[in-house]
């Protein structure tokens, strides 16, 4: 048997890739003051229509959606936003705190066709920030999202854009839409019926024509009321109080109908097709229209499965082995050793030792293979004179160390390499 197109089983080594995105960027979120929120994977149907919007890709042909046994219709979260808030809306946390800032980590389902670093069930890092609508929460979360990277070793370029509010969109809206029914018959059949049902996704289509077209489009940029051309002021502002580089772009228009205002990604050219590692906006309507209180927000999603394959491409493999192997010649050896690996592991470190009777050899080869760091051999001799050998296996260095109950020096050598 073998798993589903687009699924992918995640096997050790890759894991400790996994550990170490997720570590640092838990580590990230709690010095921003961020909180950890766990939500369901599945949710109605329902949710995502309404939030996501009817006529984008994602809910027009990439949800896994089923009947329950109760024929309800379900769906497999394609992200990560409407299933927060609508948790967000339920448990009335807008009264627990003035401005929630949330996070949540783990597996979101897409029906696309696979690729490198595109899966139809992948994992995102995935931050909301509800309860202000100030500029500066904007820099704040994009900051954020860029410390992510840095501190995990990448860079990606950051794209920023607006896409208005409901006092100014509409007649960009219109404009655009101008702009592309002149030009009809250069459109892709797809863009041609997103000019009447959406048309802002003509902007991201991806066919050669429809991009050579959308570089003339009017950009949105010039189209801004003066609160959202404000409000990017603003953002920009801060962005270049904290140095962080980036580039405006009047084309980026995500695949969500919920953004209003600051949209942005983070771009890389490593991973071929799939350039965008995060991205994320403003939705400050969309608290509402879940039937929630009138509270604006911000987010985004870093992929992980990118970010894993980043680390890949730079190398950044950590080493997996166990700090300790134990090699123990005989019966006694062996008793002995048992409480030895114990203590090693209640001290903290990650020991092991052979649990298939093989003979001294075997055993060395076994702690090579597991990528041990240390070896420490122990037969009848080393009992009797209470001292053993401990080989480090990178710099092939031995020296004796005494089997004192403490373990101090076996713990301090092993520690400081
Ligand atoms: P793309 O343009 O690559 O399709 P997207 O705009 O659909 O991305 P979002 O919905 O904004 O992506 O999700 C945020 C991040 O989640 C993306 O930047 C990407 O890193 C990751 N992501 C999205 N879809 C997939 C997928 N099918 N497989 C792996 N990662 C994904
Ligand atoms: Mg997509």
């Amino acid at each position: 048997m073998q798993a589903l197109k687009g699924f992918k089983d995640i096997l050790p080594d890759e894991a400790l890739l996994w550990q170490r995105v997720e570590a640092v960027a838990r580590d990230v979120f709690r010095r921003f003051g961020f909180e950890e929120i766990k939500v369901p994977i599945l949710e109605k149907t329902g949710l995502f229509a309404r939030s996501i919007g009817e006529a984008t890709d994602i809910v027009e042909k990439e949800m896994y959606t089923f009947s329950d046994r109760n024929g309800e219709s379900l769906t497999m979260r394609p992200e990560g936003t409407a299933p927060v808030l609508r948790a967000f809306i339920e448990h009335a946390l807008h009264l627990r705190r003035p401005i929630n800032r949330l996070f949540t980590v783990g597996p979101m389902f897409r029906h696309e066709r696979p690729q490198k670093g595109r899966l139809r069930q992948f994992h995102q890092l995935s931050v909301e920030a509800l309860g202000s609508d100030h500029p500066r929460l904007d820099a704040e979360v994009i900051a954020m999202a860029r410390q992510i990277l840095v501190e995990l070793g990448l860079s990606a370029a950051l794209q920023l854009n607006s896409l208005g509010c409901p006092a100014c969109r509409p007649a960009y809206r219109q404009k655009l839409i101008a702009f592309l029914g002149g030009h009809r018959e250069q459109l892709c059949e797809d863009c041609q019926r997103r000019t009447e049902s959406n048309p802002l996704r003509v902007l991201d289509c991806k066919s050669d024509n429809c991009r050579r077209l959308n570089a003339a489009a009017p950009a949105i940029l010039d189209s801004l009321c003066p609160s959202c051309a404000e409000h990017l002021a603003a953002v920009r502002r801060d962005l270049d109080a904290l140095q962080i580089p980036y580039s405006l772009n009047p084309f980026m228009v995500r695949g969500l109908d919920y953004y209003t205002r600051t949209t942005f990604e983070l771009l890389t050219d490593a991973l071929g097709a799939q350039s965008a590692v995060g991205a994320g906006g403003r939705y400050d309507g969309l608290v509402r229209q879940l039937g929630g209180p009138d509270l604006p927000g911000i987010g985004f999603a870093l992929g992980m499965e990118r970010l894993v394959l980043l680390l890949q491409e730079q190398n950044a493999l950590p080493s997996s082995g166990p700090d300790l192997f134990l090699a123990c010649l005989g019966e006694v050896a062996g008793a002995y050793g048992f409480k030895l690996l114990d203590r090693c592991r209640l001290a903290g470190l990650s020991a092991l030792m052979d649990v298939q009777g093989r003979g001294l050899k075997s055993q060395m080869k076994q702690a090579d293979r597991l990528n041990a760091r240390f070896v420490l051999i122990i037969g009848e001799a080393e009992l009797a004179s209470g001292q053993a050998v401990l080989r480090n296996l990178v710099s092939k260095e031995e020296r004796q160390i005494p089997l004192a109950a403490e373990l101090t020096d076996l713990l301090r050598v092993v520690r400081a390499d």
